[in-house]
């Protein structure tokens, strides 16, 4: 089953995790898989380091989940490092252990770095590559609704949008975005643009100051109002605001899936508990039991 052909029915709903660091222990990781698979999900992302540093363990993690049986495991990629015979041993890794779901991006910049120093610049070339060498994975592609930071203007960015869908692109990801206006006036100009793909929002979840600001402003996010008001009501008081925060995440959730979406994706943070209370708060019990919604092709 393709993600895409879920989509074509209804709205799907997903998480995403990250691989611990090296030395870590993979067990507390997958516990919170554990968790996460009793909200049968249609699908669970595993992000990619920069640089490939934590690459192994992307894949061991994207295989537990594909073992498990429980749903279908969909793997971050990046250009950043890659060459081109790397990166085709890779996907070939990936497809020897039955993973043939794939979010391709160009990775951000490790530190100091100011291009990928692997063989493609931008994620639509890997997405072509991928497709030309590659055709049984499908390819999600990444969006963002208030403009890549490193973009010069939305419309440039949307261009480059385009180019990725003609690559070969089969949905889009979205980047966080806390503004539903920004978010709509986006989605008006990208479908102006020609960009047809099916689009999954992602939802980071607001449990604490430091974070939630870092995030926002590392990705050149807005802060609505509502949201600057938790962090200025709430910032020094850090029970208090992961409490507000949960409600406004729960407020968001449903302001996205009544603006008719095509997929849910819950930036899990591997937090499962705050995110358990965050989905139960939200009437989201499991994909079976609650009503997600039509297609919205
Ligand atoms: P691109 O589509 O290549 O865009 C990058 C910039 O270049 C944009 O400004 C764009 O306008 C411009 N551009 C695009 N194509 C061209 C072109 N052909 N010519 C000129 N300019 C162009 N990063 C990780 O390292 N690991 C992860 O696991 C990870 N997971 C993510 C998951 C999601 C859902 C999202 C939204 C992002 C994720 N990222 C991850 C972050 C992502 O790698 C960064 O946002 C990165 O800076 C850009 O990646 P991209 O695929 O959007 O790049």
């Amino acid at each position: 089953m393709r993600i895409t052909d879920i989509m074509k029915e209804r709205m799907t709903f997903s998480f995403e995790v990250f691989p611990p660091k090296e030395h870590q222990p993979m067990e507390p990781l997958l516990e919170t898989l554990d968790h996460l698979y009793g909200f049968r999900p249609d699908f669970i992302s595993c992000t990619y380091g920069a640089g490939g540093t934590n690459a192994g363990r992307n894949r061991e993690i994207c295989k537990a989940i594909k073992d498990s049986g429980e749903t279908i495991p969909v793997t971050h990629y990046t250009c950043i490092g890659n060459t081109k015979e790397k990166i085709r041993d890779d996907l070939q890794a990936y497809l020897d252990a039955g993973i043939n779901h794939i979010l391709a991006l160009r990775g951000d910049f490790p530190k100091g770095w100011k291009e990928t120093r692997g063989d493609f610049d931008h994620a639509n070339e890997l997405v072509e590559f991928i497709k030309t060498n590659f055709p049984e994975f499908c390819v999600s592609i990444a969006g963002n609704p208030e403009k890549h930071i490193q973009a010069r203007t939305l419309e440039e960015d949307i261009t480059h949008l385009r180019v990725k869908q003609d690559a070969g692109g089969d949905y889009i990801v979205t980047q966080l975005c806390y503004d539903l206006d920004n978010y709509k006036r986006w989605v008006e100009k990208i479908r102006k643009a020609g960009v047809t793909l099916p689009i999954v929002v992602g939802v980071m979840p607001v449990l604490a100051k430091d974070p939630t600001i870092r995030m926002t402003v590392t990705n050149g996010c807005s802060i609505p109002r509502e949201l600057a008001e938790i962090i200025g009501r709430y910032g020094e008081s850090p029970e208090d605001f992961k409490k507000a925060g949960k409600e406004y995440t729960v407020k968001l959730i449903y302001e996205y899936m009544n603006t008719g979406i095509n997929g849910l994706h819950i930036y899990t943070l591997n937090k499962w508990e705050d995110v358990t209370d965050i989905l139960m708060d939200a009437g989201i019990r499991n994909v079976k039991e609650t009503a997600l919604g039509p297609a919205v092709l």
